[in-house]
C-alpha cells in the first residue's frame, strides 16, 4: 500500500493514465500550474458542479444563481480591494531564482524545526511572522528569514532578494487599437460578479431578505508557488454563494452556513474524521470572522472551502466607487440598509482532489495461489463519471445485439459505457479504474431467460438480476 506522498503521486499518475486530467499543453513541455480535464475528469466535474449547484439553488427556495462574464470593469477591483491588497510577500533566492511565498517559507522551515523536537521555537518563528505580516514589515520579514538561517531547497543557499509584494491578478487589455485599448482583470475570484449584480437579482427576482446568490465559474490567481497539481493552480473553478442578511443576524447565518456546508461535504459519504474546521485568528481587514472547512488530503489537512462574515465591505465599496445606492427597504422592519453578507466559496478543482483522494484505493487481492491487486476509485455512484458499463461476454451468438439493446434502454437515463474487447476480468478492473459502480454482463444465459449478472464496484460481488431491473437497481443508487 502507498505512504501518502506516494499516495499523492500515485493519484496524479491515475489520473493520467485513465483521462481524468492532463497537463496543460503537454505536447509543449506543459504549461505550469495549467490542466486540463480528460474525458472522465470533466465528466466527475460535471457531476461534482451540478451536485454543488442544485444543492444551493434548487435545494434552497431563497437561493438563485447566476452567470456572470469573467471580465468586469477595472474599478470593481479598486472597489473590491484587490488592485491594492490582493498580493503576496515573496522572495526569491538568488542562486536559484526560486521565487517563494515568504509565509510558505518559513511555515516549511518551523515544521521542519517541529520535527526536530524544536515546538517552542517553531511557534516563536510563526508568532513573529504573524506580527510581520499583519504590520506589512517586509523588511523584517526578510531579517526573519535571515536570522532563522532558512535556506532555498534548490540552492541550499541564504542569497535572498528583499522581500516584495507581488499582485496576483492577471491582466488583459481590452480593445483593439493600443491608445483606446485599457487594462482590465481576469477575475481572481467569482464574489465580484455577484455583488455589482445585488440589486440587479434582488429587484428582478423579488428576493427578500434572507437570500444568496450563487454562481460557479472560473478565476485566475498568478499564484507563485503553484504546485501540488490541482489544490493550487493558476486558472481553476470556484462556486460561491453570497448570503444577504439583515445586519445584527450575521453571526446566526455565520453558523449556520459553517454547519450547512460542512453537512454537504459529509453527504458525499466521507467520513467526518477526515475533515475540521479551521478558524481564521488574524482576519481581512473587512472581515467579522471566517474559517476555512479543511479536508485531510493525502499532503494533509488543507483548505477546501471557506465561510467568511464580510459584513457590509463589498456592497458598501461598490456604493463608493459607483456612486449607485445598493440599498434594500426591509419592510418587516421599514428600514433601508445595505445587507451583510455571508459568504461560502469552495474550489471545483479542490473538490475534485479531494473526491479523488477519497476515491482513490489500492486493494490487495492475491490469493495463496496468485498475486493479484487492483487500483479502483470507490466514487459515490452519483458522482461517478460512468454509471453503468455494459459488457457482452462475447462478441458473437446475439450477445453484442442484447447488450446493445440494454445501452438504448439506460442511457438517456445516465452516463451508460458499452465495451466488447478483452476477456471479461480485465474489462471489469478498467471500470474499477475510472469508478464505474455498476457493471452488468450479457452472456448465454440471457438469451434464455432474460437475466444478466450485475457486479458490484466495491464488493466485486456478483448477482443475476432480470434485464428490467437493471434500470431501477442503478437509479436507485445515483439519486
Ligand atoms: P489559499 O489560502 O489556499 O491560497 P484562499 O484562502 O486564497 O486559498 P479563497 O480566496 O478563500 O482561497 O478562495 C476560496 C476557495 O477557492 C479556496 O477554499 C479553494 O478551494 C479555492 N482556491 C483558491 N485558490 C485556488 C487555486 N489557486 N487553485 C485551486 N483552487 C483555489
Amino acid at each position: 500500500m502507498a505512504t501518502d506522498t506516494n499516495k499523492f503521486q500515485a493519484i496524479i499518475s491515475h489520473c493520467k493514465e485513465y483521462g481524468f486530467i492532463f497537463q496543460s499543453s503537454e505536447i509543449y513541455d506543459g504549461l505550469s500550474a495549467v490542466y486540463d480535464y480528460g474525458q472522465w475528469g470533466s465528466e466527475l466535474k460535471k457531476n461534482i458542479r451540478d451536485y454543488w449547484w442544485k444543492s444551493m439553488t434548487q435545494m434552497h427556495e431563497n437561493i438563485v444563481g447566476i452567470d456572470a462574464a469573467i471580465f468586469m470593469h477595472p474599478t470593481t477591483w479598486k472597489a473590491s480591494g484587490h488592485v491594492d491588497n490582493f498580493s503576496d510577500p515573496m522572495i526569491d533566492n538568488k542562486d536559484s531564482n526560486k521565487r517563494y511565498r515568504v509565509d510558505h517559507l518559513i511555515e516549511a522551515h518551523a515544521d521542519l524545526l517541529e520535527k526536530e523536537g524544536k515546538k517552542a521555537e517553531a511557534d516563536a518563528l510563526l508568532a513573529s511572522m504573524d506580527a510581520l505580516l499583519a504590520k506589512d514589515d517586509l523588511a523584517g520579514l526578510k531579517t526573519l528569514i535571515e536570522d532563522s538561517k532558512i535556506k532555498c531547497t534548490v540552492s541550499g543557499t541564504a542569497n535572498w532578494t528583499d522581500v516584495r509584494q507581488f499582485n496576483l491578478m492577471f491582466s488583459t487589455q481590452l480593445g483593439s487599437v493600443s491608445d483606446e485599448a485599457s487594462e482590465i482583470y481576469l477575475r481572481p475570484e467569482t464574489a465580484q460578479g455577484i455583488f455589482v449584480n445585488f440589486l440587479n437579482v434582488q429587484k428582478t427576482g423579488r428576493m427578500k431578505i434572507p437570500f444568496g446568490i450563487a454562481q460557479i465559474g472560473k478565476a485566475f490567481r498568478n499564484e507563485i508557488v503553484a504546485r501540488q497539481f490541482v489544490f493550487r493552480m493558476r486558472e481553476f473553478e470556484q462556486m460561491e454563494m453570497q448570503f444577504f442578511v439583515r445586519p445584527g443576524t450575521e453571526d446566526q447565518w455565520y453558523e449556520y452556513w459553517k454547519a450547512e456546508r460542512l453537512k454537504w461535504h459529509l453527504s458525499l459519504g466521507i467520513p467526518a474524521e477526515r475533515y475540521r474546521y479551521h478558524d481564521h485568528v488574524k482576519l481581512a481587514h473587512y472581515a467579522k470572522a471566517a474559517c476555512d472547512i479543511e479536508y485531510e488530503f493525502p499532503i494533509g489537512f488543507k483548505e477546501v472551502e471557506g465561510i467568511h462574515s464580510r459584513g457590509d465591505f463589498d456592497l458598501s465599496q461598490h456604493q463608493l466607487y459607483s456612486k449607485k445606492k445598493l440599498q434594500y427597504f426591509d419592510n418587516e422592519i421599514n428600514q433601508n440598509y445595505v445587507p451583510y453578507v455571508i459568504e461560502t466559496s469552495i474550489g471545483l478543482d479542490r473538490t475534485i482532489l479531494l473526491v479523488l483522494s477519497e476515491a482513490y484505493t489500492e486493494e490487495d487481492l492475491s490469493t495463496p495461489e496468485k498475486q493479484d491487486s487492483r487500483v479502483v476509485l470507490k466514487f459515490p455512484p452519483k458522482l461517478a463519471p460512468i454509471k453503468l458499463a455494459v459488457l457482452p461476454l462475447l462478441k458473437k451468438d446475439g450477445l453484442p445485439e442484447i447488450a446493445r439493446q440494454i445501452m438504448d434502454t439506460c442511457k438517456p437515463h445516465f452516463y451508460c459505457f458499452y465495451e466488447e474487447k478483452d476477456a471479461i476480468g480485465k474489462r471489469y478492473r478498467r471500470m474499477d479504474a475510472i469508478g464505474t459502480p455498476f457493471c452488468i454482463t450479457v452472456d448465454h444465459q440471457t438469451k434464455e431467460d432474460n437475466t444478466v449478472t450485475i457486479r458490484y464496484r466495491d464488493s466485486m460481488q456478483q448477482e443475476r438480476i432480470p434485464i428490467n431491473k437493471i434500470l431501477e437497481i442503478v437509479q436507485k443508487q445515483i439519486n
